[in-house]
């Protein structure tokens, strides 16, 4: 998309938080480094909406995220996107991945993949950027028929992997990450499958994100790659820490935009604590 002064016609960015808590500076600091990107190439800032976890999503930190950005001074176009409206475009992604058998029912819970994980011919248990990598119990379940919507659906990484030359995103996903679930049982849909979808939908071409989340990005290039969606360019910025260096969470009331204004704080205020 370069063009041919090497600037780019029309950057995309998007700030995707969860409605499950309030914004701290942690999530000041991306939303502000995506608007800043979008405002010096003139393009456009989204703001997306990621309520997939309907049990733990709640309208008024909704609200709230609305307010908190708008007093920081960011506008984005509306309606804004919410992935809560957004299953027919995951079914549809999911039912491309079942037809060329990339998927398979898992009916393995938490303490399941732990133990089979730890089993002593295993080995350590290897960590992926979802928690134990899945060692594959149910991968030899049935693949055809019609997609099944009363379990959890996971991705064949080796079988996806296959599918063409992956040296160029990371030699070893199906070790290092393995297996991981693309539909949740609870909701139709995950993290991974629903940002890739929705960042395409969007047109989004600079994903600005913190580094926390850098180990996804090689499994949202391959979903990419799978469903024949264009891949944007991944930016991750360092991560805003507490005085002990831990960094922020959503728990971290203390740290909520909300506290910092009703305390009399600017927005340039929160620019320079977050170091911008
Ligand atoms: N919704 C995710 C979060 O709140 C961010 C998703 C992303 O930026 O890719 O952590």
């Amino acid at each position: 998309m370069a063009g041919t002064d090497g600037t780019r016609a029309c950057v995309i960015t998007r700030f995707a938080p969860s409605p499950t808590g309030p914004l701290h500076l942690g999530h000041a600091f991306s939303a502000l480094t995506a608007w800043d990107m979008a405002r010096a190439a003139g393009g456009t800032f989204l703001l997306r909406i990621e309520d997939i976890d309907q049990s733990r999503a709640r309208p008024d930190w909704e609200q709230q995220i609305y307010d908190d950005l708008a007093w920081l001074g960011l506008t984005w176009p509306t309606p804004v996107m919410r992935q809560s409206d957004r299953q027919a475009a995951y079914d549809a992604a999911l039912d491309m991945l079942w037809a060329r058998g990339l998927l398979y029912p898992c009916t393995c819970n938490r303490r399941d993949i732990l133990a089979a994980a730890s089993a002593p011919q295993e080995g350590a248990p290897l960590l992926g950027p979802d928690g134990v990598v899945y060692p594959g119990t149910c991968r030899h379940g049935t693949r055809t028929g019609l997609r099944p919507r009363d379990a959890a659906l996971r991705l064949d990484m080796q079988f996806a992997c296959q599918s063409f030359d992956n040296t160029a995103l990371s030699p070893d996903l199906a070790r290092t990450i393995g297996d991981v679930v693309l539909a949740r049982r609870d909701m139709g849909t995950s993290y991974h499958l629903s940002v890739v979808v929705d960042d395409a939908a969007q047109g989004v071409t600079d994903v600005v994100r913190g580094q926390d989340l850098a180990d996804a990005t090689p499994i949202h290039m391959l979903l990419q790659r799978l469903l024949d969606l264009p891949t944007p360019a991944y930016h991750h910025h360092r991560l805003i820490r507490d005085a002990n260096g831990k960094r922020l969470a959503k728990r971290d009331d203390a740290r909520a935009l909300g506290l910092y204004r009703d305390q009399g704080a600017t927005p340039d205020d929160i620019r320079r604590l977050v170091g911008l």
